[in-house]
């Protein structure tokens, strides 16, 4: 590789990577730059000195390559739904890679595994797995990419049955700091391997991945509905409720404030609801069974059934399309009475579109042997507290009511978070590493040792 010449300005750089890839360059003066750097949450206002939109492998490397000896940084990004946490990093030196351009997903039915191009969403896995009566780990949105979510962890409603979906990664090809582009996996580059699965975007650009598929063509799960005005009867029900459910179910219990909007259906519009949701993995009957302490409260509408397992996905009912949200949260080590109080304190602060609890534990909690750096999160609930940020001038606003949701968790806090929830900057993303980051930052120096790369969660 060539070693880039410390003495040029950015200006010089900028040149430099335009000379090798010439109008796939886009840069602050172009046209194309502000429709090209909108992440999807449209909060963010990223502004990288460049941007490349590569759409092959080769492409990939070649770009790399030309960053690497411009003496220039990269950041991988294939949706920017990670936007939030990306804003940390000073952006002025930073390429930004978009992989939105490289989507595919192949499907070999005979081994139950997927091989996904770098920028594929999770639709697109679920639309090539269904016909072989075949789903995947994916989480509550279907445009989040696969890369993104499954190599910083990756929580879905078959979690605690299954674990994160960053142990079904079974091999990664990427393009690392030296411009190579390399496979790793449990035989090949096993440090690689085991640093990429919760380093993610810092250890390289990903150009595919091949992943461990679920045997379920459809899926028990489903919704529950009520007036906020319930919230404290189903809050405390939700909570006795999941100190005892089996593995084979995740779900999730959150009031959501909607705000008056011709879009919504004329029910939820500008009206304060709490809902659980989820997937239970068994039989109808003894799933039925389950259900039936949640269902005695009489919800106003109950989804819950068999259903095609592609349409799990939009259970959780997140946005279809790009979102501006401020959000944060912390992972609990138990829910007493109390902390279902702070639930419904916190659900009730001014500007919060949502607030959340998601059931961990189970097989979330174990790390498997095979695991990378990520393989488990150590804690019993996830707490989330959601705003909308509508324009730039509400972000503060937003900020401040998420941190004041947040706060009334601190007494059940545990010494952990989940990184795909790490959504804003400032936030200490060793918690989300855990113990495993002193070896991540050893492998980093080993495998990017100019960090070169740019992530949403540098290690
Ligand atoms: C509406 C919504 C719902 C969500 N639901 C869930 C959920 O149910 N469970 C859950 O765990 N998380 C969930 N998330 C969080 C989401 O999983 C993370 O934000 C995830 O990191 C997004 O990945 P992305 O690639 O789409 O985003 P991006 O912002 O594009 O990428 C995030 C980071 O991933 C890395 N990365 C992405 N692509 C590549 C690549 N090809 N090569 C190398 N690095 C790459 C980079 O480090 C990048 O900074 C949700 C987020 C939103 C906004």
């Amino acid at each position: 590789m060539t070693v880039f010449d410390t003495t040029l300005t950015t200006d010089e750089r900028v040149a430099a990577l335009k000379r090798t890839l010439g109008d796939r360059v886009i840069v602050a003066d172009d046209p194309g730059y502000d429709h090209a750097r909108i992440p999807w949450n449209v909060a963010f206002d990223q502004r990288p000195l460049a941007i490349v939109r590569p759409e092959t492998a080769e492409e990939v490397v070649e770009a790399v390559r030309a960053v690497a000896a411009s003496g220039l940084r990269v950041a991988p990004q294939s949706t920017g739904h990670a936007a939030g946490p990306l804003a940390d990093t000073d952006l002025s030196d930073v390429v930004l890679l978009s992989l939105a351009g490289l989507r595919g997903v192949t499907v070999d039915a005979d081994t139950r595994t997927a091989r996904v191009l770098g920028g594929s969403q999770w639709n697109d896995v679920l639309e090539a797995a269904a016909p072989h009566g075949l789903t995947a780990l994916h989480g509550s949105a279907g445009d989040v990419s696969v890369a993104g979510y499954a190599l910083n962890g990756g929580l879905s409603f078959y979690a605690r049955t299954h674990g994160l979906a960053v142990n079904a990664v079974r091999s990664v090809q990427l393009v690392t700091a030296d411009g190579r582009l390399v496979r790793a996996s449990a035989n090949e580059d096993p440090d690689l391997f085991w640093a990429v699965r919760g380093g993610a975007g810092a250890f390289g650009v990903v150009v595919s991945l091949e992943i461990d598929l679920l045997p379920y063509a459809d899926v028990f799960a489903g919704m529950m509905l009520w007036d906020a005005a319930r919230a404290a009867e189903v809050s405390h029900a939700w909570a006795a409720w999941t100190a005892t459910a089996p593995e084979s179910a995740t779900t999730t219990l959150r009031v959501i404030n909607f705000p008056p909007m011709p879009d919504l259906p004329p029910f939820l519009s500008g009206r304060s609801v709490v809902v659980i949701d989820g997937a239970i993995l068994e039989t109808d009957a003894a799933a039925s069974a389950l259900l039936e302490p949640l269902r005695a409260l009489a919800p106003e509408i109950d989804t819950f059934t068999r259903i095609p397992s592609p349409e799990l996905v939009a259970v959780h009912m997140d946005p279809p399309g790009p979102t501006p949200a401020a959000s944060v949260h912390s992972v609990l080590a138990d829910l007493p009475a109390d902390a279902v109080g702070a639930f419904l304190a916190a659900a009730d602060v001014p500007g919060l579109f949502m607030t959340e609890l998601r059931h961990l534990g189970g097989a979330i909690a174990q790390r498997p042997a095979h695991a990378g750096a990520v393989g488990s999160v150590d804690g019993a609930y996830l707490a989330h507290t959601l705003a909308m940020v509508p324009v730039p001038e509400a972000m503060a606003g937003a900020d401040a009511a998420v941190q004041t949701g947040i706060a009334m968790f601190a007494p059940w806090r545990a010494d952990s978070l989940v990184l795909t929830f790490i959504d804003g900057g400032g936030v200490d993303r060793d918690a989300g590493f855990g113990i495993a980051i002193e070896r991540l930052r050893e492998l980093k120096r080993r495998f990017d040792p100019s960090d070169m790369f740019a992530a949403a969660h540098p290690v």
